[in-house]
């Protein structure tokens, strides 16, 4: 092992820690101020987002083109189905 090159040779997926687009103290999502206490996290890392709602909606904004990728996916392999089928609204019998 070569510790040398600063690289882990443990890790076998890369993980990509998302770097930040806006100026520090700019939310990356909203474009609103954050709090200039709060630029940094706690692991000393600049803040991306202003709020958990931010974070939330920028994660799942950017993971849904890999969503929409796979099932895209799915289907062109045939395995994909229809949510809807797979938890079918119980029959409501009003007699
Ligand atoms: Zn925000």
């Amino acid at each position: 092992m070569n510790s040398t090159d600063g690289q882990s040779s443990v890790a076998t997926a890369t993980i990509v820690m998302a770097e930040k687009q806006k100026p520090l103290g700019i939310c990356d999502h909203c474009g609103d101020p954050i709090p200039a206490g709060d630029w940094y996290t706690t692991k000393h890392r600049p803040r991306l987002y202003c709020s958990v709602d931010c974070r939330n909606a920028a994660n799942a904004r950017a993971g849904g083109p890999k969503i929409a990728q796979k099932n895209r996916e799915r289907m062109a392999r045939g395995e994909w189905r229809n949510p809807h089928h797979l938890n079918p609204l119980p029959q409501i019998v009003i007699d």
